[in-house]
């Protein structure tokens, strides 16, 4: 074992504050890495604050940090697809059990034994629980390590994997979006990524945002049209038109207003993930044929998939890069959507300071 820096919460009502972790020792399937850069998910939020109590509990200190890249600094005798020096990614999950149907079926994401990158129980046994990327460096078996496209900015390569692969991968299992109508609700982290992708697979664009503020970017990210979700007007027009919307709304919200956008068989696919529960309308389902569905991230091989298809198109997320000592001012920001779009922790702050 080692110890590294990192930022924690003490619990759910505390800042974060400088704290030191254990890391394992780096194992013959192990990649220890140094991380350059972390974005900061809403989910992070969600776990520090123990939004999520009721279904994943945080237990303190608590180590947010899900959308990793770094440079890999040792590896253990039996890694085979890493060296030292080589760029890489981590995203939510560090280990699962590799045998259960849904690991076999490239969908890690579901194994009951999935290891979280922060906040799951440590198999390992170094501390109760994982420790995630606010800190300077990690340990992660090869097999949840990333190759990095190294012709993309790696503060703008992190949040995708999280905000990137939540949003590529429901777009990609709904099928084939070309010439289709999809709408995108919430223009934050998720949301944005979902915008640059629905635009790279050829549909027509539309974005729901609260803020009006955020009109001109949603054009910019790629949008054909922007909505103001408050405006009923507005809102109507669009009634039963969308073959598809993806809704990343970090908060409680009225979900049939979007349900009722949906054309025949149109579906609704949730990533945001509320602390409360949310009212579905049957009729909003019913007529219409309509399909709710959620999704959670993605595989390890999709999530390679998604940086390699990132790499080819030149596709970041817009990112403000913050030191690690901006973090709480950050966390206050991202409760009022107020970041353009994702905050990008640049990791030296940590170490030199
Ligand atoms: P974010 O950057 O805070 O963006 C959320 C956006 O939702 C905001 O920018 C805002 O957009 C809109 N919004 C916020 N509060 C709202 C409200 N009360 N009513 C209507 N709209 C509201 O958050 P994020 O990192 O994208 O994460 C979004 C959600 O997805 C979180 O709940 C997170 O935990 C979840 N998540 C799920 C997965 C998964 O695998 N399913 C993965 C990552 C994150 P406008 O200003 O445009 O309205
Ligand atoms: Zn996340």
């Amino acid at each position: 074992m080692y110890t590294a820096k990192a930022y924690s919460v003490a619990s759910a009502t505390s800042q974060f504050a400088p704290d030191t972790i254990p890391r394992r020792a780096t194992t013959e399937r192990d990649v220890q890495i140094e991380i350059l850069y972390c974005g900061i998910c809403h989910s992070d939020l969600h776990t520090a604050r123990n939004e999520w109590s009721s279904v994943m509990p945080t237990t303190y200190p608590c180590v947010p940090g899900h959308e990793i890249v770094g440079r890999v600094i040792r590896v253990g005798t039996d890694v085979t697809a890493y060296r030292p020096g080589d760029l890489v990614g981590v995203g939510c999950l560090v280990d699962s059990d590799h045998t259960c149907p849904n690991c076999q079926a490239d969908v890690e994401q579901f194994c009951r034994n999935a290891t979280f990158t922060y906040n799951s129980p440590d198999r390992h046994g170094t501390a109760p629980v994982t420790y995630g990327g606010y800190s300077e460096s990690i340990v992660v078996d090869e097999r949840f390590v990333l190759r990095v496209p190294t012709n993309l900015n790696p503060a703008g390569v992190a949040p995708l994997l999280c905000a990137g692969i939540t949003t590529y991968s429901p777009m990609r299992r709904w099928g084939e979006l070309k010439g289709k109508k999809v709408g995108v609700v919430g223009l934050g982290g998720l949301g944005h990524m979902g915008v640059k992708f629905a635009r790279a697979f050829g549909a027509h664009v539309v974005v729901f945002t609260t803020s009006p503020n955020k009109r001109g970017d949603a054009v910019r990210l790629g949008a054909h049209e922007v909505i103001v979700s408050t405006n009923r007007d507005e809102m109507k027009q669009h009634t039963g038109s969308f073959n598809f919307i993806l809704d990343t709304i970090a908060a409680e919200h009225d979900i049939n207003a979007y349900i009722n956008m949906l054309t025949l068989d149109g579906n609704l696919t949730l990533v945001g993930a509320p602390e409360t529960p949310l009212k579905v309308s049957a009729f909003a389902l019913l007529f219409g044929r309509r399909s709710l569905s959620g999704s959670l991230i993605g595989g390890i091989a999709e999530t390679q998939e998604m940086l390699d298809f990132c790499g080819k198109h030149d596709i970041t997320a817009d990112v403000e890069v913050i030191p690690i000592q901006k973090v709480n001012e950050a966390y206050e920001r991202l409760v009022k959507s107020d970041v353009k779009y994702r905050f990008s922790i640049d990791m030296s702050s940590l170490r030199t300071k």
